[in-house]
């Protein structure tokens, strides 16, 4: 996604990254005021804006060695005077997401500690690990990771507190933004341009206490070097409010009419055969898997995936798992009159090339779906019950400058006091670690 500009930003959003533009603003007061949104969105505490998600797991792992420790925080990614400095990850979440997990950790100067193998990790290897040096446990929860064999959230959370450790969550690509928190996360780092449908940015949610000193070393230390400016969280604290105002509920019907018209497109497709597929780590949507059939199922669809993307209108599908023999079509953030298009170029691309690899129609031939199990749309916990009454007519959308400049939301969760203390760099009870 983020070779394609990562989302496709609704207007209202826009708007309100265009409006913040044109003013001064109280960036603490600003962040404040995303700290109560990011909470009631999230079920966590609250939260601070940064960069982007990678760039949140970077100060979120910075939080957990430096606390609130000025000191501390500036001296990173130097961490010889730090006592707790290792991070400690199972080995079948060391991913690459666009970017690498352990790099990420890496440049905040924690040491990473890999536990257990590539697809299985036992309860007492992480329990062996979680050593009096340990800041943090990172958990990734995303299709790249092994899907089978690791431990899950709860346990780990489990096993990291009796040992007094916070986790930290990479949760970038994840739909439901509560489920975190509510399994023990001490941290959570989400995309505000994935499926929030914000601009760049990340959204760190979690315990107070750590919050804070990811805001610290967000606005102080290393974070600086990844800064999120006012535009960033704006659009981020829209996102999040359009979030809680969506009817997601019809949003997976939109989704999920988008994947019958592929099925029943293709089904007419010479050499393909589609299926539907679950996403692999529970989001609610339903994707089309398209087979690639006949003499080389692999070199084809890699094939397939590059020529649709190469060519005009270009299509991108997802195609990280081509050496199995298929792609895969998202009905994400697609618009409805985009579907043709893409079934256009599709049976274009496919026929030209079952015709160059040259097997027989006979072999494979045009049809409706084989194998078609219908899962039908998948349900979000983010259902109109749950939520301000998904309604997008009432999403606040622009910032109250008046409410900003009285430092409504600061004067709530973020002290005068404790942000004076951050503009000076002097905070009080400097603490290191948790
Ligand atoms: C996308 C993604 C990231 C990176 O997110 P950015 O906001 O682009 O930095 C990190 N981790 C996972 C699991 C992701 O899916």
């Amino acid at each position: 996604m983020t070779e394609l500009g990562a989302s496709v930003v609704p207007p209202q959003i826009a708007q309100q990254v265009a409006e913040s533009l044109g003013y001064f603003v109280d960036i603490h007061e600003l962040q404040a005021l995303a700290y109560s949104v990011i909470g009631r969105a999230t079920g966590a505490e609250g939260g601070c804006i940064t960069a982007s998600a990678a760039g949140g797991l970077a100060v979120s792992v910075a939080a957990c060695m430096t606390g609130s420790s000025l000191g501390a925080v500036e001296s990173l990614p130097d961490t010889s005077a730090l006592k707790r400095r290792k991070v400690v990850i199972q080995k079948g979440h060391v991913v690459d997401f666009g970017g690498l997990i352990p790099q990420m950790i890496r440049l905040t100067g924690a040491q990473v500690v890999e536990v257990g193998t590539a697809t299985v990790c036992h309860p007492y290897q992480l329990e062996y690990a979680l050593d009096p040096e340990t800041a943090a446990v990172v958990y990734v929860v995303s299709h790249h990771t092994v899907q089978s064999g690791l431990l899950g959230l709860g346990d780990v959370a489990r096993l990291a507190h009796a040992a007094g450790v916070p986790v930290v969550v990479d949760a970038a690509s994840e739909y439901d933004l509560r489920r975190f928190a509510a399994l023990g996360a001490d941290l959570t780092v989400f995309s505000a341009h994935k499926f929030l449908a914000g601009p760049t940015a990340g959204i760190v949610a979690g315990r107070k206490d750590l919050v804070r000193a990811a805001y610290l070393n967000q606005t102080r230390g290393l974070g600086r070097a990844m800064k999120v400016g006012k535009e960033g969280i704006a659009g981020a604290v829209a996102a999040l409010e359009r979030w809680l105002h969506l009817d997601h509920r019809a949003l997976h019907e939109a989704e999920y009419r988008r994947v019958q018209a592929f099925l029943e497109g293709l089904g007419e497709v010479r050499g393909l055969r589609s299926v539907e597929v679950p996403d692999p780590t529970g989001n609610p949507i339903t994707r089309v898997r398209v087979y690639l059939e006949g003499p080389a199922p692999a070199q084809y669809a890699a094939a397939l995936a590059l020529r649709l993307r190469q060519g005009s209108p270009a299509v991108a599908v997802r195609d990280n798992e081509v050496d199995q023999g298929y792609i895969e079509l998202d009905p994400c953030n697609l618009r409805d009159e985009e579907v043709p298009i893409v079934l256009d170029r599709i049976r274009t691309v496919a026929e030209g090339l079952s015709d160059q690899i040259g097997f027989a129609p006979e072999e494979s031939p045009a049809g409706p779906a084989l194998g078609h199990t219908t899962l039908g749309p998948r349900y979000s916990t983010y259902t109109p019950e749950d939520l301000p009454g998904a309604d997008l007519d009432r999403v606040p959308w622009g910032l109250d400058q008046a409410k900003l400049a009285r430092r409504e939301h600061g004067l709530l969760d973020w002290p005068d006091a404790w942000l004076a203390e951050v503009e000076t760099g002097r905070v009080a009870g400097q603490e290191e670690g948790r």
